[in-house]
């Protein structure tokens, strides 16, 4: 076995003993099919008032410009799909990614143990770790790495367990084995797009983040238009619409990281607790949680916006 073959190997199961579900390689080099891609979706101005979607254009479709000398984009998926769900089926709805403590913290610390495993097995090997943070078009590397393929719904799918799962990535200086892409099993389905609640997949493969009830929720710091008034089905953070009618995702199996599970108290909440929430509330739910990005003011608007008149 040659060393790359080797290091390679080695990588891939120290990702799967620190609780990543895959790992898959790719060249560090220009991203040449998705540059076009990227360039419309913005010039249609379907990132909204995302303004960061528009910095670093090059560093996003470039990893050499991000990491000098890089070599090799290491992409790793981790499974964030709940076991439980809220109890109340009238509750306002938070997408299942945020119920346990902010996935940036968690991965970040998986990431930097993996970056540390190089290291000592492999030697002095430069990288950097990154999650949902810097300009990394972290689906386009997973897609090319072999991890699943992007879907209708713009998120990525695998046959195996469906799309609940985080993507990160490691990128280093290390020549190793490439991974090649999967092919996209959508076929003539388009459930995803039939329930959108604000018709925010506008083509197959497209979405228009500005129309996106995540964006809306999560992003969006003004108020909400009140052309969108009753189309949000009840999600107050995040919308998880067309990854829960994705026939794939019937495939989805419970995480196993004690981290993602939420506060008892976030599953028990019935709509009127949310309806009266308070800034205390909130502080003790959402401690550590990446729902605390819009804070209490940003929830408590998305609850308002559902529920009164
Ligand atoms: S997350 Fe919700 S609003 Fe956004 S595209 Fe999917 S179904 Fe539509
Ligand atoms: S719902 Fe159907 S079309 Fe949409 S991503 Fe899933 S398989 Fe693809």
């Amino acid at each position: 076995m040659n060393s790359k073959t080797k290091y390679t190997q080695c990588i891939k199961s120290e990702a799967k003993r620190l609780g990543f579900l895959s790992c898959g390689i790719s060249k560090a080099e220009f991203l040449e099919q998705e540059a076009p891609r990227l360039e419309k979706w913005l010039n249609q101005n379907m990132h909204g008032e995302m303004q960061y979607m528009e910095n670093h254009f090059d560093k996003r479709l470039d990893p050499t410009k991000l990491v000098d000398d890089s070599k090799s984009v290491i992409s790793l998926l981790l499974n964030y799909f709940p076991s439980e769900k809220q109890k109340d089926s009238e509750a306002p709805k938070l997408s299942k990614y945020a119920y346990g403590t902010d996935y940036h913290f968690v991965i970040k610390d998986k990431l930097k143990q993996l970056l540390h495993f190089i290291e000592e097995e492999i030697g002095d090997v430069q990288g950097r770790a990154f999650v949902d943070s810097a300009p990394v078009l972290d689906k386009a590397w997973a897609a090319k790495s072999g991890l699943g393929w992007i879907g209708k719904n713009s998120n990525l799918l695998t046959q195996q367990v469906g799309s609940f799962y985080f993507i990160a990535e490691l990128i280093i200086d290390l020549d190793l084995e490439y991974d090649t892409p999967v092919t996209d099993h959508c076929g003539t389905c388009t459930a995803c797009i039939d329930a959108c609640p604000t018709q925010a997949i506008v083509e197959p493969y497209v979405v228009d983040g500005s129309k996106c009830i995540s964006y809306f929720t999560i992003e969006l710091k003004e108020e909400i238009p009140n052309s969108y008034k009753n189309q949000f089905d009840d999600w107050m953070f995040g919308c998880d619409v067309c990854q829960d009618v994705c026939p794939w995702n019937r495939f989805s199996k419970p995480h196993n990281e004690p981290l993602f599970n939420p506060k008892p108290e976030l599953l028990e909440m019935s709509k009127k607790d949310w309806q009266e929430i308070t800034q205390e509330v909130f502080s003790k739910v959402f401690q550590k949680s990446a729902v605390k990005r819009t804070k209490f003011s940003g929830l408590k608007r998305n609850i308002d916006f559902l529920f009164e008149d």
